[in-house]
């Protein structure tokens, strides 16, 4: 294996592997790309579940327009497409109150709202472009331990690997607690939700008809997703409880009839009895944003460079179209040409993405705080908030278009 690369990536997640993909497709072809992930890629498996694998675990994720678009432009979306739930509405409601909204794909003239696709299977769609792709390399299980930015270049050191290399262009993607961020001395504005994410799949005795459901309860919100059934026809949706960390660990250890039970009492009858639950996982919630992305022959992105809460569905798709900047900047880079870590071109890069991460980064922040609001006003507010979504239709589209992703291209989605 040769020990320079012009690009290497470090973390093979969601984000990791859907950039090498991306820059595989835009860059040309003498571009040499490495991308090192530090637990070992499963083998694609064909129409069977892939196996385990951290970073496309048991989760679902929402993917909203914009996704899909970018997706499509690196001909993914075809493969993905055999594992994705449309989602013809989206039901918003709070719990004991008032309020509630429903959206609809057809009042926009859209086939769907977005798709809800479970982790593990985008990951194998990736896998699988991965191991086609004829100049993208890969090594895996290897982690980056250590970084040095010098004039010359990006020196790597490896552990699992090949020992040492340098490279043009380091892509930080190794998540939220990023050790390399921390090596690079990037540093990070953090908030703590003081809130767990309890993420597990249910069933029900009705069909979801396509419908996503977000209930804002005084605990957190929840929201059910929809996903395809199963070869035995379960209804199943995808559930994700925001809760106070207590209160999750509670709820992860109980029994499943326990568990049934509580869900059932926050979430009511909309999907009728809630039948079964499958393996519950929890993850601790926080906005967590670096402001310094770029620097000479380094860029940080995906959960390294934003991570937000669950709630909107934004994290993902943002870091998507973080990805797709990336690869148009370092494309009209290279035809202008400079060099790949040139600082002044991923520069450019941070400055065309800052105003979509703001704006989804205060999105998936205002929404979680806005219905946790005890104080009777506010809740009024939220109340009046959600019944205005129907009432006014400009409020309400724009709303929809945010959680598309596409508030920030000027895109008319349809
Ligand atoms: C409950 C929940 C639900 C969510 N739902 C949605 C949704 O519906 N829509 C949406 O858009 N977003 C959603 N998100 C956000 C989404 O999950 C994240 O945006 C996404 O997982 C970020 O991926 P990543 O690749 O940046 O990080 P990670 O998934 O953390 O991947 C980092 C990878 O780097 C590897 N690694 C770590 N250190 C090294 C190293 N030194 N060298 C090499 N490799 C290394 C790790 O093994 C790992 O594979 C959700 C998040 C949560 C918690």
């Amino acid at each position: 294996m040769s020990t320079h690369f012009d690009i290497v990536i470090a973390g093979g997640g969601m984000v990791g592997a859907s950039l090498a993909l991306q820059l595989d497709t835009r860059l040309p072809v003498d571009t040499t790309i490495l991308l090192v992930e530090g637990i070992e890629f499963p083998r694609p498996a064909v129409n069977r579940a892939p196996d385990y694998h951290p970073s496309f675990d048991a989760r679902s994720t929402a993917l909203s327009y914009s996704s899909q678009l970018i997706y499509e432009g690196m001909g993914l979306w075809e493969g993905v497409s055999e594992w994705l739930c449309p989602i013809e509405s989206i039901h918003v409601s709070s719990r004991g109150r008032f309020g509630s909204s429903l959206m609809r794909a057809q009042d926009y003239a859209w086939p769907a709202l977005g798709y809800v696709v479970e982790n593990a299977w985008l990951g194998q769609s990736l896998i699988q472009g991965l191991y086609r792709s004829d100049r993208i390399e890969m090594m895996s299980p290897a982690k980056v331990t250590d970084v040095a930015v010098g004039q010359a270049g990006v020196k790597l050191g490896l552990e699992g690997g090949v020992g040492q290399l340098t490279t043009t262009l380091l892509l930080v993607a190794d998540g939220a607690n990023s050790a390399l961020r921390a090596q690079l001395g990037v540093s990070v504005r953090e908030k703590h939700y003081d809130q767990h994410a309890l993420v597990a799949n249910v069933t029900s005795a009705k069909p979801h008809q396509g419908c996503a459901f977000e209930r804002f309860t005084d605990e957190g919100p929840l929201a059910l997703l929809p996903l395809l059934p199963t070869d035995s026809d379960e209804h199943r949706s995808a559930l994700v409880w925001t809760l106070p960390p207590s209160r999750a660990l509670q709820l992860v250890d109980c029994s499943k009839q326990v568990f049934l039970h509580e869900l059932q009492a926050r979430f009511g009858y909309r999907l009728g009895r809630l039948l079964q639950v499958g393996a519950r996982q929890q993850y601790p919630l926080a906005l967590l944003r670096s402001y310094e992305q770029v620097r000479q022959g380094v860029v940080v992105m995906g959960n390294a460079a934003h991570a937000l809460h669950p709630v909107a569905g934004q994290g993902f798709n943002l870091a998507l179209r973080d990805v797709a900047e990336l690869g148009r900047v370092l494309a009209e880079g290279i035809a202008n040409g400079c060099s790949l870590g040139d600082l002044s071109t991923l520069q450019r890069y941070q400055c065309r993405q800052r105003a979509d991460q703001d704006r989804a980064i205060q999105f998936s922040d205002v929404v979680p705080s806005l219905f946790m609001q005890r104080d009777l006003v506010l809740g009024m507010g939220r109340d009046l908030a959600l019944a205005g979504l129907d009432i006014l239709p400009g409020v309400k589209r724009e709303f929809v278009r945010r959680a598309a992703g596409l508030a920030q291209r000027g895109h008319t989605g349809g």
